[in-house]
């Protein structure tokens, strides 16, 4: 292994042509090939496939790939045939085969020819598959969108769930594993899951600094996108609304108004739906107006819009769609309207849901009401769900959002902060924000009637101010390393680093808070 090592750049150039690695890839490959377990955390485009189909087509023996769509899998099969002068390189295993092509598939497996094969979970699970698979050598298995694998993922795969099992009954080869969503939760649950805890994690920077993030009030919706686009006159953009109907009445008005607009959704027939599509990547149509359905897979470098009509269901999503802007590097404008009230209106779809996927629904919510709310950096937002540090005054991209280049005023908050510390401390660190507001602001709940925390000489002492004010100090202080969000409960508020200094008298700074705006909207409409 160690001279197809020493040679990966050759061997990169050969089969992809490129001359050099992206990021991390090259360390990847590597440890791989040493035979260790990877995790991989990358953001959408920066280069995951590689990571596995690279050292496959140099190693002995078949890597098994497995993804969640079939779709995706042909495209990935045939551009990795592309890539050789052999057909058999790649091949997809799964039920739509028939007896001929299934043998055609397992002859070049056994011959050595096929070096990547790609298949669903549950195509694994097969019998006759596993038989076959435990006889043929396996060089090592890619999990792609091994997110799927937790609840806590924008696309739970209830298949993903027994994947360790069927890996370790097939062969005993190293796993990489690779996602573009690196929230902590999702993350902590994928290595516990697939049993690899210890795996080398190479996690790339989520942050786009050339994208621009505002959120504004969702007042005169309407009159202020057409503003907004005739602005950005003869520019390539999206509309995400969440319904279909939204959609399409959506797209009209845009059309009376002179913006060349069309509509994308799953609802449409087939043939319009793909036309619409290529009429936007082929340029001739500036906006797409769409569904969530819109998006995946399209690759088009110059999108310098993306407007969100109505608030996404979680800031995974939110950070997904709107990273389809500013792909080439170039202007990427990330607008947001937001009304309380959609919010509701999503709760209230959740309270349908089962009691697990509700729970996990409204902290997801949460996450989406605090960034539209805050009056912090939406950059540091974002970046402190997926888990990353960022600077707001040096940072890469710290002027690129309307917190930030309209700072909001600062209000010192290092004395109520410390109180709420004490408040934590002082009930052993077991509550989530909501109780805890309850207990500062004097009111009562279930929680707090069997804590009994009436009793307590913190309840109540807030009462002065709003709730949204010690909401805001627990969201800043959890982004500002005073507080974390305990992974496993996903949402115990722990006293960490900065919150110790603070209780110990160490804490030199202050602690300052921007005044979250209001988003009263009364007046609307
Ligand atoms: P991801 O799966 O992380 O979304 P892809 O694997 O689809 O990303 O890669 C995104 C793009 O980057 C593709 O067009 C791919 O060809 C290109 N790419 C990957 N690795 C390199 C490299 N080393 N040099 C240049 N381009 C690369």
């Amino acid at each position: 292994m160690s001279a197809k090592k020493a040679n990966l750049s050759g061997e990169l150039k050969k089969y992809f042509g490129f001359s050099t690695f992206k990021g991390q890839q090259e360390q990847i490959i590597e440890n791989l090939l040493e035979g260790k377990d990877i995790f991989v955390l990358m953001p959408t485009g920066g280069g995951k496939s590689l990571c596995y189909q690279l050292p496959a087509l140099i190693s002995e023996g078949t890597a098994i790939v497995v993804s969640p769509l079939i779709a995706l899998m042909k495209n990935q099969v045939d551009a990795v045939n592309g890539l050789s002068s052999d057909d058999g390189v790649a091949h997809v295993l799964n039920s739509s085969l028939n007896k001929t092509q299934t043998k055609q598939v397992f002859d070049d497996i056994k011959n050595g020819k096929t070096k990547l094969l790609y298949v669903a979970p549950e195509s694994l699970i097969k019998e006759e598959y596993l038989d076959f698979l435990k006889e043929v050598k396996i060089s090592f298995f890619a999990i792609d969108e091994a997110h799927c694998i937790s609840e806590w993922g924008h696309d739970f795969r209830p298949e993903y769930r027994n994947l360790k099992q069927i890996i370790d009954k097939i062969a005993n080869v190293p796993v990489i594993a690779l996602t573009a969503t690196a929230t902590p939760k999702v993350q902590d649950d994928i290595q516990k899951t697939l049993g690899m805890t210890n795996a080398l994690v190479f996690k790339e920077s989520f942050n786009r600094p050339n994208l621009y993030y505002e959120v504004r009030p969702k007042i005169n919706i309407d009159k202020e996108i057409v503003k907004f686009i005739n602005q950005k006159k003869g520019k390539s953009g999206i509309v995400y609304c969440l319904s279909r109907r939204k959609v399409e009445e959506f797209a009209q008005l845009l059309q009376v108004n002179g913006i060349n607009a069309l509509p994308y959704h799953a609802g449409l027939d087939q043939k319009i739906r793909v036309a619409n599509q290529d009429k936007f990547l082929m340029e001739e149509v500036d906006v797409i107006v769409a569904t969530i359905a819109f998006g995946m897979g399209i690759d088009k470098p110059d999108v310098r819009f993306v407007i969100h009509y109505d608030f996404p269901k979680s800031l995974e999503s939110y950070y997904q769609e709107t990273g389809r802007a500013g792909r080439d590097g170039g202007e990427g404008y990330c607008l947001a309207f937001y009304d309380p009230k959609d919010i509701e209106k999503l709760e209230k779809f959740l309270a349908q849901k089962p009691v697990s996927e509700r729970e996990i629904g409204l902290q997801l919510l949460n996450e989406v009401v605090g960034y539209a709310e805050t009056s912090m950096s939406r950059r540091q937002y974002i970046l402190y769900y997926f888990g990353e540090n960022f600077d707001p005054i040096n940072g890469d991209g710290a002027k690129m959002c309307d917190n930030s280049s309209n700072p909001p005023k600062l209000h010192e908050a290092t004395k109520d902060l410390k109180k709420v510390l004490e408040l934590i401390k002082d009930t052993g660190e077991k509550f989530k924000a909501k109780d805890l507001i309850s207990v500062i602001s004097g009111k009562e709940s279930a929680v707090t009637k069997s804590y009994k925390l009436e009793q307590s000489t913190y309840f109540g002492f807030g009462k002065e101010q709003k709730d949204n004010y010690w909401k805001t100090i627990l969201r800043q202080a959890t982004v500002q390393n005073f507080l974390q969000k305990d992974i496993e409960t996903y949402g115990v508020l722990k006293i960490i680093e900065n919150g110790k200094d603070i209780l110990e008298g160490k804490f030199k700074d202050k602690f300052f808070i921007a005044e979250d705006r209001e988003f009263d909207l009364s007046q609307a409409k």
